[in-house]
């Protein structure tokens, strides 16, 4: 039989986001550090449907009793997700990010920090880059985005927030592990949100704390004051925004990697330069977390490079940057929520 990490690593490719194997097994390493083998051995049994122990077990032939606590237990671990429904808990499969990873936040150490820092650059050239639907989107600033400018609210980090009844904040796990291996950027930490059923999980998994949407808007202004860009979850109705650094932002840093960033992040905007304006002082340059922005005798804007966050528009002491919305044939329109998000990805890698 199968070494069940090693199917496992395959269950967990079978999901939307997806978990590739690689030569030299630095998945492997990871989901030995992670679980235990009887752990694997459950999680094998869970799908992306959240379900009641009972359920789990009978499709499994294990016995409920035994199962539930164990389920229980690896759900706050971070090894798969619960939700409540009718007060009963529900489990279901964890993908690797965002899911696992991040649910991770309170128990790294450096040789997993270094194992996932291997990884990660693979998984996202591999599947994050590929697929059409992104789990993430790029959202502007409320600064860079002019009154006159028509925005759609899920475009909209502040009224994403105001519609939210549940809101957690956590500290930003990139930031984190890239500050324990001496590679911090020193940007602000507990700005990552979590909303609805997810911020409850975070909470009861200590994870982060609830918050008011006052103080959820505060945290947002602390990430652009600190030029961090915006990324909710890839829905209408997100249930995420993470505020992001190109440094260490697994998603970000691997994306600067590339020749065009644009192509591969949704987005709806684009900053350009109002040449007569600009006095090449370059305070836009650092700003920017793609790279996108260089200057001689005026600063110019490489457009496959601008992910449309606006943090550059702000920045500019003479009014010499501006935002613009894509022409409508360019326009993204998020699916309507996270499960139409992932059903979308699982079609799009043949798994449905
Ligand atoms: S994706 Fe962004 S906000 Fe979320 S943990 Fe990474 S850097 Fe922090
Ligand atoms: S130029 Fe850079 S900072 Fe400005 S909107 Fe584009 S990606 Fe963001
Ligand atoms: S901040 Fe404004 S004025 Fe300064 S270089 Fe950038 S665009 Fe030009």
């Amino acid at each position: 039989m199968t070494d069940v990490y090693q199917r496992l690593a395959h269950h967990l490719d079978r999901l939307p986001a997806g978990y590739p194997a690689t030569e030299n097994g630095v998945e492997l390493r990871i989901l030995q550090r992670l679980f235990t083998a009887d752990e694997a051995e459950i999680a094998l049994c869970l799908t992306m449907m959240p379900e009641p122990a009972a359920s789990i077990a009978e499709r499994s032939g294990r016995d409920s009793n035994t199962l539930a606590p164990q389920l229980d237990q690896m759900s706050r671990k971070g090894l798969i997700y619960r939700s409540t429904k009718g007060g009963l808990p529900y489990y279901m499969a964890a993908q690797f990010v965002i899911g696992i990873w991040e649910y991770h936040l309170n128990d790294l150490d450096e040789a997993l920090i270094r194992d996932v820092n291997e990884y990660l650059p693979l998984l996202m050239k591999e599947n994050w880059t590929k697929q059409e639907t992104k789990q993430l989107r790029v959202v502007p600033v409320a600064q860079s985005v002019s009154a006159e400018m028509r925005t759609m609210p899920y475009e909209v980090a502040e009224e994403i927030i105001r519609s939210q009844s549940k809101i957690v904040v956590s500290p930003c796990i990139c930031r984190k592990e890239h500050e324990m291996v001496g590679k911090g950027c020193g940007k602000p930490s507990e700005v990552c949100l979590s909303f609805g059923g997810g911020a409850y999980y975070y909470e009861e998994n200590g994870l982060g704390r609830a918050i008011s949407k006052e103080e959820a808007l505060d945290k947002l202004r602390i990430g652009m004051a600190a030029g961090l860009v915006l990324q909710p979850g890839n829905a209408k109705k997100p249930t995420n925004i993470c505020m992001c650094c190109g440094c260490c932002c697994q998603v970000l840093k691997n994306l600067k990697t590339l020749d065009s960033p644009a192509k591969v992040v949704h987005t709806n905007y684009y900053a350009e330069v109002i040449a007569d304006n600009c006095i090449a002082c370059e305070a836009c340059v650092d700003r920017c977390q793609m790279d996108a922005i260089t200057v001689d005798d005026v600063a110019r804007i490489n457009a496959e490079r601008c992910i449309g966050c606006g943090l550059c528009v702000p920045e500019c002491p003479n009014d010499a940057l501006v935002m613009h919305r894509k022409k409508a044939d360019e326009q993204y329109e998020p699916p309507a929520n996270v499960v139409e998000t992932y059903v979308n990805m699982a079609k799009e890698r043949g798994l449905m």
